[in-house]
């Protein structure tokens, strides 16, 4: 069953909200659904939307990649090879801002694709994924994976490769509960366990986006790092495709925020935007999927067109004109 929101979700106002863009679920239901703009503040949501319970029904699709490690089509094959460049930029992103050895949580792995290459750079990993099947898939990668971030407990992380390269077994990897743990225990909430936790592209799929950022401080040490990528519908590829743009994945994209609704969730949580990197290859996946949308593929004119609207993306971005079509807000607990 579908929920229609009566107060915005982030600034609580019920003076309503005004129609902005209505969007077909390419991907799974084909059915139509709405985004509305909050009288008050700004933010855009999507309304109704489908509660928690049904919510799964929207990500059954083989095309759902980001679930998965095997291309299927042309579309996925880019996405697998833009994942492995991004990877690189992750990387890179996390060695600047926290030594190896540190503890880092990624919410929303999938696949653990992130988590792995992470953990061969030398940090303890730990994961969150609500889905069932990523996350056995992870697990088998011998990372320790809850479905929620509430069951995330400090004594239960994969030790980083350089550290057991002599070990083959799943128990000697951290897989299992350690010696020590009692299952039958309930564990105690605890705190400041990690310096660095991510949400790539995930705070907009969550329907209590504010009560996981509470965690996520509670979580985080004192000066540990907040990541998260977020889709920017003000970017100028959004404002080319309209409701075609891909990055608005209605009805699993709940929020749509900019600069501003992100600092505002943030900050109600305790957390400062230190920083925002644009992430540019984004744009160019996003404009063909885009393409796809307005059945413009696999006709090379609509290649071509995907091309040159992500490059412009990419040099309004780049110019300060416009947002980037997925942006990377790095964030601190406030002082
Ligand atoms: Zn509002």
């Amino acid at each position: 069953m579908n929920e229609k929101l009566t107060q915005c979700p982030l600034c609580n106002n019920s003076k309503g909200a005004n129609p902005f863009l209505s969007c077909r679920d390419e991907l799974v239901s084909h059915k139509l659904f709405h985004v509305e703009q909050c009288r008050n503040c700004g933010f855009l949501y999507t309304n109704p939307r489908p509660n928690i319970l049904n919510i799964s029904d929207y990500y059954q699709s083989d095309e759902y990649i980001s679930h998965q490690d095997k291309p299927a089509s042309m579309i996925d094959k880019l996405y697998l090879y833009i994942r492995k460049v991004m990877m690189r930029r992750k990387s890179r992103l996390i060695r600047s801002l926290i030594p190896q050895g540190s503890r880092l949580l990624d919410v929303g792995c999938g696949t653990g694709a992130f988590l792995e290459a992470m953990r061969h750079e030398g940090y303890h990993v730990q994961g969150v994924e609500p889905a069932e099947t990523p996350r056995k898939y992870t697990q088998s990668k011998g990372i320790q994976v809850v479905n929620d971030i509430y069951s995330v407990f400090s004594d239960r992380y994969s030790e980083p490769d350089i550290l057991d390269e002599d070990s083959d077994s799943e128990e000697d990897k951290g897989f299992n509960v350690p010696i020590g743990f009692n299952k039958k225990e309930t564990p105690q909430v605890e705190a400041n366990l990690f310096s660095c936790i991510t949400l790539w592209h995930v705070l907009e799929h969550m329907h209590d986006f504010k009560e996981q950022l509470n965690r996520c401080r509670q979580l985080l040490t004192n000066d540990g790092y907040l990541i998260v990528a977020l889709p920017m519908y003000q970017s100028l590829d959004a404002a080319y495709y309209k409701h075609h743009w891909a990055a608005y994945d209605l009805p699993r994209h709940l929020f749509h925020f900019d600069n501003k609704s992100f600092k505002t969730a943030v900050e109600l949580s305790g957390f400062t935007v230190k920083k925002i990197n644009n992430l540019p290859f984004d744009s160019f996946y996003i404009s063909i999927l885009s393409e796809s949308y307005r059945k413009r593929l696999p006709k090379p004119i609509g290649y071509l067109r995907a091309f040159t609207v992500g490059l412009l993306s990419n040099l309004a971005a780049a110019t300060g004109r416009q947002p980037a079509s997925s942006q990377i807000f790095i964030c601190q607990k406030t002082v």
